[in-house]
């Protein structure tokens, strides 16, 4: 999908050095910080090729753009719809060409707009099994590490089942999803490849991988689900991951990589290992911790 005339101008007047004449030029757009809230606005930004940062300072939200339709993954919360919905448009898309919508995982931060979006674009939402059941009720249950501390989610009604491993198509556009639980149970991450030109790049959107809980929740009373969060830092450390996309910006770094402040290069080499192996760290910590807790007389 090719920008409208109205979308490229307003582009244009987003960029920072664009090289409109000096008097109509507005004030260079704020760079977001790793501290920003999760409903502060963000400029939409090109991110590479057909992949557009659509979401707030943050949460992330990422539109992947087809001349067949545009996949959109992650709805930010409730209030954070509206800001993707604007931001989807002013690239110059229109939300209704979007067909497809994604979730890195349940929980109220990265869901809870998912109805909204739902409702503005008439897109199928897809989501592994455990996600499903949450967004069919608008609830998790205890297998999550953080039940007791979530909020309740708007509920989303038209929803499609994703097995691990499965490719999503729309014309040209190929998404596959790996699963990756442990942060919550129904946590995805996704890679596709987006180019520029001949300059392809191989994208991976990584689920968060942290560790933490509620007060009553210990990884190691669950030795399944700790076997599965295992699995998902081997996984995440092998993906193909030229451009390493996380939900919270802040989890790998990107506003020093992308948008206003950018001082870094987009591309890390390593990325998916770096941040898999800083998860493996905060994974051994919290089980030390666990240990010694229950160690205490
Ligand atoms: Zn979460």
């Amino acid at each position: 999908m090719r920008l409208s005339r109205r979308g490229l101008v307003a582009l244009l007047l987003a960029l920072p050095f664009s090289c409109a004449a000096s008097e109509a030029t507005p004030p260079a757009p704020q760079a977001c910080k790793d501290d920003a809230g999760w409903n502060d606005p963000a400029q939409p930004l090109k991110i590479h090729g057909n992949t557009w940062f659509v979401g707030t300072c943050g949460i992330s939200a990422v539109l992947i753009t087809s001349d067949a339709g545009h996949v959109l993954i992650d709805g930010g919360t409730e209030k954070g719809a509206t800001l993707i919905l604007a931001n989807i448009r002013t690239l110059g898309f229109d939300p209704r060409d979007v067909k497809l919508i994604l979730n890195s995982h349940e929980h109220h931060d990265h869901a809870g707009g998912l109805a909204a979006l739902q409702q503005a674009t008439g897109a199928d939402v897809v989501v592994r099994a455990p996600t499903l059941t949450v967004l069919a009720r608008g609830k998790s249950d205890r297998s999550d590490p953080q039940f007791l501390d979530l909020n309740s989610l708007p509920v989303v009604s038209r929803l499609r089942a994703l097995a691990d491993g499965e490719i999503l198509e729309i014309g040209r556009l190929r998404l596959k999803a790996h699963a990756t639980p442990g942060h919550s149970p129904g946590g995805t991450s996704w890679t596709w490849t987006s180019c520029e030109g001949s300059d392809c790049r191989g994208i991976a959107y990584v689920d968060s991988l942290s560790s933490i809980s509620d007060k009553q929740y210990r990884y190691s009373d669950h030795p399944e689900y700790l076997a599965a969060f295992r699995r998902t830092l081997k996984t995440v450390a092998a993906l193909p991951c030229d451009v390493l996309l996380t939900p919270h910006p802040s989890a790998s770094a990107m506003w020093s990589r992308l948008g206003a402040g950018a001082t870094d290069p987009l591309a890390e080499p390593d990325g998916c290992k770096t941040y898999a192996a800083n998860a493996m760290d905060r994974l051994e910590a919290r089980l030390a911790e666990e240990h010694r807790a229950k160690a205490k007389p």
